[in-house]
């Protein structure tokens, strides 16, 4: 069968595009290796869209939850992963959880109902250097392919681990504990938020490095090197008291104004500072500068929030260190998910930069329909910026800094910022104004057969 488009990766994004494209009467080759013998370290199966890890889609609240108005904005767009999911749900309160293997078999039986959907079992080693391709292998992509990836891209743009700090939402940090200014007071502006410790808090917060829980590596990421500027932060800290105040927490050329005296008219430098950088383009979201770790959640909340100016902290991302191949996407590929130096490429789920299962297929569902809209020669409206649909793409597309780009979930940081609203109510806010949204949008997508 001739095909209008190659999709390489059956998981979730693949499949989820294949779909869109598929039932809008297109002919799509949808590559899959698994099947062939051959598996990724975390596959145990050969199911298209197999969930390599829990069974959850996360929260299905799209009231109050970010990854749950994502739901709710995929079924608009009658999404095969949600469709999926929905046959093979098991009970788990306001969470969406699966069966995976019934599942992963309604998937695959879906996509194969699609007359002009052909799935091949077959590893792509190479990017193909013409025809519209849609590259969804996501994080663990075969060697070569992710080799050949590099070649296009430039191999200090494509990662092969993540090493992920902690975000924390602006509006719940301290100001009147931190301040705002950049280490010696260089550039034109103050770039960074500082929390200060004293001594006694240093050493606290030390011992609590050192002390706390941490989530093993998997046996087959045991090899995973620790590159300049991305050792755990926990691991820095077993080096010695010291390290850290030599390294990322370091004090100088930091005078912190709340500490003002007659004697030191502009504050004095702390024992030991946790500085925080942009990390959005909005400001609404700010990256513990250094602070990747394999600490385990609860003990990130719990020890990060011993932090001056943080003990309200609310955080968008979690730390964390995993094998994980993605691309620096806001530096390489444009507004519709193509390489800027290859546009017949377009990439999806996972090896964009987002994170987790919901939105890899969400990433794909969004490829597969600028795909469509390119083969039938329509114009492409990006979803609007107030949907979890839109706010993700414009975070992966180009509203992340791209010096700290790190995999990401969905998150209301995203979002453009809803300032006239009380707090308690702003998520409901951030959702019923997604919904509005959305309706004038699907009318624009590209009609199915
Ligand atoms: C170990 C691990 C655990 C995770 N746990 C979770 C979790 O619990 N919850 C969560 O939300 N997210 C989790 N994730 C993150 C992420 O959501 C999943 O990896 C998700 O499956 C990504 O979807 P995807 O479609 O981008 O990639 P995948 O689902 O991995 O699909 C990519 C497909 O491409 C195929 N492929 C790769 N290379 C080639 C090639 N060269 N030629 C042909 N086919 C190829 C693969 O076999 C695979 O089927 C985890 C990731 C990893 C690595």
């Amino acid at each position: 069968m001739t095909y209008d488009v190659h999709i390489i990766g059956g998981g979730l994004a693949g499949s989820e595009a294949a779909w869109q494209l598929g039932r809008r009467g297109f002919k799509v080759r949808m590559s899959e290796m698994r099947g062939t013998g051959e598996r990724s370290p975390a596959h145990q199966t050969d199911g298209l869209a197999e969930l390599v890890c829990s069974n959850s889609f996360r929260s299905d609240d799209d009231e109050k939850n970010a990854v749950g108005l994502l739901h709710h904005e995929m079924r608009r767009c009658d999404s095969l992963i949600m469709g999926a999911a929905a046959k093979a749900e098991v009970p788990a309160g306001s969470a969406l959880a699966v069966d995976r293997d019934v599942f992963s078999v309604e998937v695959e039986a879906r996509l194969s109902a699609l007359p002009n959907v052909e799935i091949v079992r077959e590893r792509i080693d190479t990017l193909p250097e013409s025809g519209l391709t849609l590259v969804a292998t996501g994080p663990l992509t075969a060697e070569a392919l992710a080799s050949s990836i590099g070649r296009a891209t430039g191999s200090d743009s494509l990662a092969f681990f993540d090493a992920i700090a902690p975000i924390v939402y602006r509006e719940t940090i301290d100001m009147d504990v931190c301040w705002m200014a950049s280490r010696w007071d260089k550039g034109e502006t103050k770039d960074y938020i500082n929390c200060p410790m004293d001594k006694q808090q240093y050493l606290a917060f030390h011992q609590g490095l050192v002390e706390g829980e941490k989530t093993a590596f998997k046996e087959w990421e045991a090899n995973t090197p620790y590159f300049d500027g991305c050792m755990p932060i926990e691991v820095m800290a077993e080096r010695g008291v010291d390290t850290l105040r030599f390294g990322p927490m370091k004090p100088v050329g930091l005078d912190n104004p709340h500490w003002a005296t007659a004697e030191h008219p502009n504050g004095r430098w702390p024992y030991a500072v946790v500085q925080l950088r942009q990390d959005n383009k909005l400001g609404t979201l700010w990256n513990m500068v250094g602070f990747q770790t394999k600490l385990k959640h609860a003990e990130q909340v719990r020890l990060f929030r011993t932090i001056p100016g943080l003990e309200k902290a609310e955080f968008a991302r979690l730390g964390g260190l995993h094998r994980n191949t993605f691309l620096n996407s806001p530096v390489l590929l444009d507004r519709q998910l193509r390489l800027k130096t290859a546009p017949h490429i377009r990439f999806a789920g996972q090896i964009t930069g987002c994170e987790g299962y919901v939105e890899s297929s969400a990433v794909g569902l969004m490829a597969g329909l600028m795909t469509a809209a390119e083969l039938a020669g329509r114009e492409w409206q990006a979803p609007p910026r107030t949907t979890a649909l839109g706010a993700l793409l414009s975070h992966i597309t180009g509203d992340a800094e791209a010096d700290s780009y790190q995999p990401m979930n969905v998150n209301f940081g995203l979002f453009p910022p809803l300032h006239d609203v009380k707090k308690k109510q702003r998520k409901e806010a951030y959702t019923e104004r997604a919904k509005a949204d959305i309706g004038s949008w699907l009318a624009t997508l590209t009609p199915a057969a």
